[in-house]
Order: structure tokens, then C-alpha cells, then sequence
């Protein structure tokens, strides 16, 4: 059993000139047996976070509690937690089972019989069997990463830190060993953090998404409360593809009015969509481009003229380009996914509607 709290974490770097907040009070619960993915773009201090957790990092303030133990102190091969790296660091001069076997004598005190027959156990779960007397050289980057893998499960750790540990592998075998993590992970039931950059591999493989931005956390959900209930805009932006729209609105009466698209964007809203944007005098409107409908029909609620700007045909669907206003530049373009079979081209005039149901309100920036 392995429930682990970052309770207010930061982490400052001191530079020659300037402090770096790395992490910025962060607090997460992460429940025993859960899957927890974070993600960020890169610099927002994901990998900061997970060495403190392992203890490579000392925190600057906060706490980190592993079973409600706080573990600030603990030396690292104490914690019960392994780390995969997204670089795997193999010892190249060391075979696969060395590899995995290394340092587990001094560490767990275990007979060699039961350290050969943890490995051999693992080596089955991963489906390296029949590697365990190569070198890393001799092994494609996806079995490499299986390694890694092994190397972290024979700890039997109670927590598995997982740092872009995919990043290196071509797009099917990631795909694939997206599923096989997940599978590892349960049969295990082990507490996992997977660290990525990627919005597709974050909201397919996590029980919950922790969104952090510059250090801080903006999120926490499951993919789909990320996806439909964003908090702010940056979460907005970076979850799904392609992106939500966003309009920048001045708030007149009951009224969201575009200021750039010549008076072609005028969004009436609701009494409750009123009193969620309270006093504020410009906000954000945020749509999806799969809630944005694109038809020939006028006179609907929340319609709009737009102009076709250009058609990306992807098969299934037809990502579609939007202006308001065909005769300027217009910073109000905005993306609609359509379905695939519907017939557009660039340079028609279509009507679009953006249903109030489906909108978003954000604080303008
Ligand atoms: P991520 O893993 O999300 O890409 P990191 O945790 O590696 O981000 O880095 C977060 C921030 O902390 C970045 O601005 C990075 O430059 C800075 N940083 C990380 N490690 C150090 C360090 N040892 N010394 C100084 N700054 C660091
Ligand atoms: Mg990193």
C-alpha cells in the first residue's frame, strides 16, 4: 500500500545570478494503486518534482509523504520508489540480467536463488525472457526501455516514477507500450507517476492528468474533466488537438462583442453565462472546433457569417479554417472539425454556429 501526498512542494535553483522556481507549491494526492500522469510542456518542472520524490532533489519547503511518512530525509534507496529514465541508463558493459540484478544483493538482503527468480519473474512480465544474457547494444531502443522497465519492477518499489520513459521509441511502438505500462502497472498494483509533454499520451493513459504550467499546477482530473471542464486557458490550449478557439470579447449588457472582427461576432449570452462572467469587462470565449457546427443554414441561435480560409481533408474528419471577415487579416480565425464526407473549399461562405452549451468563459490575459 503506497499513497503518496506532495503537500506544498517548491523547489528554487540558486543560479549564479537569479533563482529559479522550478516547482511552485505544489500539492498532490496521489492514491494508492493510481496511475497519475503529469504534464506540461517542457521546463514547467515535471522532472524537478519526480526527483524530489525519489530524493535526488531536496525541497526548498513542503512536504512529501509516502503512507503519511514524511520522507523529506530518507536517503533515496530507503523510499521504495524506483525512477525510469527517459534515456533508459543501461550499464552497457553489463548484461541484461546483471543489469537488472545489480545492486540487489546489498539492497534487499535476499538469497541469490530468490534475486534470480524475481528477475527471471520479471523478465517474464515484460516478455524479455529470452534477452536476459545480451548487452544493451544488442537490443532494439524498445527492448532497452523493457529493461529500464525490469530493472525498476525487481525493486519491487511502491511507488514507479516514470520520467517520458517513451519519448524514445517510433510512434507504433509507443503506442504500444502506452498499453503495455498500463497493464504492467495493474498487475502490479503499484503506485505510478508517468511524466510526459504529450496531451494524446497524458489523456490516454492516465487515471487522472495533473496539468502544471511554469512550475505550478493547474489541474488536477481525469482526462475528460481536463478536456470539458479546463480550469483556465493554458489547460484550454494545451489539452486536446486541434486546440480550442478563443475569442477575446468585450462584455457589453448581455453581449459578448469581438473587438476585431468589424462587428461580424456579436455573441448574445444567457442570464447564467451573465452572472458566471460577473464584473469583468473583457473575457475570453473558448470553443472547441468539434462543437463548432458549419452548415448553410442562417437564422439559428449563436450564428454567425464566416468565410472558408483553408481545408485540411484528414479521412475522417475535415479540419477547416475560419475567418470572419474574408477582406482583412483577421486575428479571429478559428479551426472547425467537420465530418469528413461534408463537401467545403476554401473561399466559400458558410454559417457557423457556436452552441452556448459548449462554450468555455475565460479571464481575458
Ligand atoms: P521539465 O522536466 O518539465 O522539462 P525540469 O524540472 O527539468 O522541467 O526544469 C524546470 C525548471 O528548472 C527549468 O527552468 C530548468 O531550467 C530548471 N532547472 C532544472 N534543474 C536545474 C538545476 N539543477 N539548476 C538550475 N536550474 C534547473
Ligand atoms: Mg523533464
Amino acid at each position: 500500500m503506497a499513497g503518496l501526498t506532495l503537500d506544498h512542494i517548491t523547489k528554487t535553483f540558486t543560479d549564479s545570478r537569479k533563482d529559479v522556481i522550478a516547482v511552485n507549491d505544489v500539492s498532490i494526492d496521489i492514491a494508492d494503486g493510481e496511475f497519475l500522469v503529469l504534464v506540461g510542456p517542457s521546463g514547467c518542472g515535471k522532472t524537478t518534482i519526480l526527483r524530489m520524490v525519489a530524493g535526488l532533489e531536496s525541497l526548498t519547503s513542503g512536504e512529501i509523504r509516502l503512507d503519511g511518512d514524511v520522507i523529506n530525509d530518507e536517503s533515496p534507496k530507503n523510499r521504495k520508489i524506483a525512477m525510469v529514465f527517459q534515456n533508459y541508463a543501461l550499464y552497457p558493459h553489463m548484461t541484461v540480467r546483471e543489469n537488472m540484478r545489480f545492486g540487489l544483493e546489498e539492497s534487499t538482503n535476499s538469497s541469490d536463488t530468490e534475486i534470480e527468480r524475481k528477475v527471471r519473474e520479471t523478465a517474464e512480465l515484460l516478455d524479455i525472457s529470452e534477452l536476459l544474457d545480451r548487452k544493451p547494444k544488442e537490443l532494439s531502443g524498445g527492448q532497452q526501455q523493457r529493461v529500464a522497465l525490469g530493472r525498476a519492477i525487481v525493486r519491487d518499489p511502491a511507488v514507479f516514477l516514470l520520467d517520458e520513459p517513451l519519448s524514445n521509441l517510433d510512434a507504433k511502438l509507443r503506442a504500444h507500450m502506452r498499453t503495455e505500462l498500463q497493464r504492467i502497472q495493474e498487475e502490479l498494483h503499484v503506485t505510478a507517476v508517468f511524466v510526459t509533454h504529450d496531451q494524446t499520451e497524458a489523456m490516454t493513459m492516465g487515471d487522472r492528468i495533473a496539468v502544471l504550467n511554469d512550475g505550478e499546477l493547474q489541474q488536477i482530473g481525469t482526462p475528460l474533466e481536463c478536456y470539458h471542464t479546463p480550469a483556465n486557458q493554458f489547460v484550454a490550449e494545451f489539452i486536446g488537438s486541434p486546440s480550442m478557439n478563443f475569442f477575446e470579447l468585450e462584455v457589453q449588457g448581455s453581449r459578448l462583442i469581438s473587438m476585431t472582427a468589424n462587428g461580424r461576432f456579436e455573441y448574445p449570452i444567457s442570464e447564467e453565462t451573465r452572472d458566471a462572467i460577473g464584473d469583468r469587462a473583457t473575457v475570453v470565449l473558448g470553443i472547441r472546433p468539434e462543437d463548432i457546427i458549419v452548415s448553410e443554414d442562417r437564422g439559428g441561435e449563436h450564428t454567425f457569417e464566416a468565410v472558408v480560409d483553408v481545408v485540411e481533408p484528414m479521412g475522417n474528419e475535415n479540419i477547416v479554417y475560419l475567418t470572419f471577415d474574408s477582406d482583412t487579416m483577421s486575428p479571429d480565425t478559428f479551426i472547425a472539425a467537420v465530418d469528413g464526407f461534408k463537401q467545403i473549399s476554401a473561399g466559400e461562405p458558410v454559417i457557423v454556429q457556436m452552441p452556448e452549451d459548449d462554450i468555455s468563459i475565460f479571464d481575458a490575459k
